[in-house]
């Protein structure tokens, strides 16, 4: 049935309104059905249609309420927002640093030469870029990709807060330095972080070297080939895990 058909008295704008209540109202539903316990009802591919639906909807309106965001000053020389792409009910989320050159122009997070190695990494570890999300803690390239500014991730990470709290991923790897810094609150070096898990929020995270720098230091893919391992081992494990509990 066309669009025109099943609303035939309201106009676009009035069909985009009550869309938009409609679909606000049924994520606030789910949350609390949620809250109280209910798991969602389970598809054939075994997602749990009511969190895939509210993470969804979730992940929406974050990036909405980012808007046409000016809350710092990357806005004046961004040419697009990198909000994040991927499985909005991801179990594994990888976060970077900033978008550069390649993500500012096509608004997607590593899509160039580092984003191509990470996408092997991934592939590495039997996943996909579909499987996974990814994002990073700035949602826009800092000019000539300098390193991002205190305050540019003062004012960014509530967004990516709000992004893992709709995913509600089991795991995350945190590529690079400030990935890992800001998510586990220290000034350790990346050097010294790397290689084992901590606890962000519950979530186990497994910090590892930024691709771009393996690009300029590939005697340490070796290292982060290790991590990737461990973060493999534990992926499966809680996968099986979750299958146990829905067994039961
Ligand atoms: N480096 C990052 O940290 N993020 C991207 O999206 C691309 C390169």
């Amino acid at each position: 049935m066309k669009q025109e058909q099943a609303f035939p008295i309201i106009g676009s704008y009035a069909r985009r309104f009550w869309l938009k209540e409609t679909i606000i109202g049924l994520r606030h539903y789910l949350e609390e059905e949620m809250e109280l316990g209910w798991e969602g009802w389970e598809n054939s591919s075994g997602i749990k249609l009511g969190q895939e639906i509210s993470s969804i909807v979730n992940l929406d309106s974050i990036r909405q309420e980012l808007d046409d965001c000016q809350r710092c000053g990357l806005h004046a020389s961004r040419t697009r927002i990198v909000f994040g792409a991927g499985n909005p009910h991801a179990e594994l989320v990888f976060i970077g640093e900033a978008p550069g050159r390649e993500e500012d122009l096509q608004g997607e997070p590593f899509v160039g030469q580092a984003g191509q190695l990470l996408t092997r990494i991934i592939e590495a570890i039997g996943l996909s870029r579909q499987k996974v999300y990814i994002t990073n803690v700035i949602k826009c390239r800092p000019p000539e990709n300098r390193n991002p500014a205190p305050e540019e991730i003062a004012a960014c990470e509530p967004f990516l807060i709000k992004q893992l709290a709709a995913i509600r991923p089991r795991l995350i790897c945190a590529l690079g330095t400030f990935a890992a810094q800001t998510l586990l609150k220290t000034e350790d070096k990346i050097s010294v972080l790397r290689g084992k898990f901590h606890v962000y929020q519950g979530i186990p995270l497994m910090p590892t070297y930024h691709p771009a720098f393996l690009l300029r230091n590939p005697q340490k893919k070796r290292d982060v080939w290790e991590d990737m391992k461990k973060l493999k081992r534990e992926y499966e494990k809680l996968r099986a895990l979750s299958a146990a509990q829905s067994a039961k």
